[in-house]
């Protein structure tokens, strides 16, 4: 399929195709050509954007009670998305470098969260409270107001999904920023409301440089809350600028995900999962399980089935169905996964396998398993955010504890044992947002989503996103003869 590469801003329901910023070039990682441009936008079109969601914040009826035209509009997104979905998988896969099959599933995985949240706009939210005198007593949740969304470039079309369907169901507007790397299903996604019939104003797309304009955007005096995904280092300085004024704040940061495999459990399982655990996205991912404990025990046998099962991955065009592990996004994010390899060796690591260039052309790096190193080794404590794990051994369920705590982070984690009881009191005391127990997925679009520590603050998904985006306001009604 040759997709139509969007090249247009949505501004305020108006195609935007010349912005004050320039424009953006976007390489495609497998090929190191020059894909496509965009227009990037500049102090203005933030100004503008968030000027018009101010405005159809008050007066689009957007944000009225009824949930009816929210819930047929996000359906009605959904439903076009599915009607795109090989074209804006294509879009995904060309821009990140994932493979197709990844960006497939990403897509709709995007389009059932609209639908999701289509459907809570209409579910019973408040409650009523028995007080102590005079009346009745019952809560309001009411839309925050103007949402800044801030997406990263690993997974741009379903982060962004992620923040718009509960933004908008619950009657927030949004000004949605993608990457600059990856901006292009953000802006098909503007043309789909757009053309789905979100009034004007309610949801508006600019693609343009973090830093020029991130912090212009987040300060902006209009914008009541920021929905943000991307590097701690970022999300600490949102949080600085979002002090001033009291701005809400979501933020889904980094992650140096632990999964830990106890002795008794299913070894081959637990080695089969392992390579796409952590090297899925080409390890680009911010719930990368790139610390892997495994029980002294059955240490040499999982670490050699491991790395058989790693062998097996098919690298390759992200367009093969058959690819499983694409390029990274950019040379600069290959370059530092190297980096990472070399600071693996200094500090006393064995290679067992990988972290090699397989191909002259494109971003392309095998990924690395790296056995030798503790806990405390640099490789073992920074998100690295390409395709290298480290694989430590040791000594019962304390030890296990500890290590997999020991870490600024506690975004998710994995945990592989046969023992129930082992299962619940590891889990409880695992210090991560989200956990699974024989298995490495955990990330539901029903389920909450976030992280505990460095790795953020609130949640993604689930109903807990959608309230993040409400005020909770108590009112009280006097009730003439309700006097106890
Ligand atoms: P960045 O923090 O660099 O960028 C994320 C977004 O923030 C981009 O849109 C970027 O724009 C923008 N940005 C950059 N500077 C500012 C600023 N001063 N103010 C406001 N926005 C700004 O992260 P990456 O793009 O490098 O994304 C990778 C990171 O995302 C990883 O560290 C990963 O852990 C994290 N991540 C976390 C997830 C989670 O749910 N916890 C999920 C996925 C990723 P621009 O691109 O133009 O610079």
């Amino acid at each position: 399929m040759n997709p139509t590469f969007p090249d247009q801003l949505w501004i305020n329901g108006q195609p935007r195709r010349e912005a004050s910023g320039g424009r953006i070039e976007i390489i495609e990682p497998a090929t190191e050509e020059l894909l496509a441009t965009v227009p990037a936008a500049g102090p203005r079109e933030v100004d503008e954007a968030v000027a018009g969601a101010a405005e159809a914040f008050r007066s689009s009826g957007w944000a009225v009670p009824s949930p009816k035209r929210r819930g047929e509009v996000l359906r009605e997104i959904a439903q076009r998305i599915r009607a795109q979905s090989e074209e804006l998988a294509t879009l995904e896969a060309r821009n990140v470098g994932k493979p197709i099959d990844d960006a497939r599933w990403e897509i709709n995985a995007g389009a059932r969260c609209f639908d999701y949240y289509a459907q809570l706009a209409s579910q019973p939210s408040g409650e009523t409270i028995p007080v102590a005198n005079g009346g009745l007593d019952y809560t309001l949740r009411v839309p925050v107001g103007v949402v800044a969304a801030i997406v990263p470039w690993n997974f741009p079309f379903l982060m962004a999904a992620w923040k718009v369907g509960p933004a908008l169901a619950a009657g927030c507007s949004v000004v949605l920023k993608p990457a600059s790397l990856t901006p292009l299903t953000a802006l098909a996604l503007g043309k789909i409301a757009h053309e789905a019939g979100i009034p004007a104003g309610v949801f508006s797309v600019i693609a343009g440089r973090g830093d020029q304009i991130g912090d212009h955007l987040v300060s902006h005096a209009q914008v009541r809350k920021i929905a943000f995904t991307g590097e701690t280092v970022t999300g600490a300085r949102i949080l600085r600028l979002a002090a001033d004024d009291i701005k809400r704040v979501s933020l889904e940061l980094g992650g140096k995900s632990p999964n830990v495999i106890f002795a008794d459990a299913d070894i081959e399982a637990a080695a089969a999962a392992a390579p796409s655990a952590v090297f899925g996205n080409t390890g680009q991912d911010c719930c990368a399980r790139s610390r892997i404990f495994v029980e002294r025990p059955v240490y040499s046998k999982f670490l050699e089935a491991f790395v058989e099962a790693t062998k097996k991955q098919v690298i390759g065009d992200p367009l093969d169905a058959k690819t499983q592990i694409g390029p990274l996004v950019s040379a600069k994010q290959r370059g530092r996964t190297e980096q990472y390899v070399e600071y693996a060796k200094e500090e006393g690591g064995r290679i067992v396998y990988g972290g090699t260039r397989p191909t002259e052309k494109g971003y392309y790096l095998t990924p690395a398993i790296v056995d030798g190193l503790p806990n405390s080794s640099r490789v073992c404590r920074e998100e690295i955010f390409g395709p290298l794990a480290c694989v430590i051994p040791f000594e019962g369920e304390q030890q296990a504890i500890a290590l997999a705590n020991d870490t600024i982070y506690g975004l998710s984690g994995s945990l592989w044992t046969r023992d129930v009881e082992r299962a619940l009191r590891v889990g409880r005391a695992m210090e991560c947002g989200v956990l699974s127990v024989n298995t490495n997925s955990s990330v539901f679009q029903e389920a909450p989503f976030g992280g505990f520590k460095q790795s953020g603050i609130g949640r993604d998904l689930g109903v807990e996103a959608f309230r993040q985006y409400t005020e909770l306001k108590n009112i009280f009604i006097r009730v003439p003869g309700w006097e106890s």
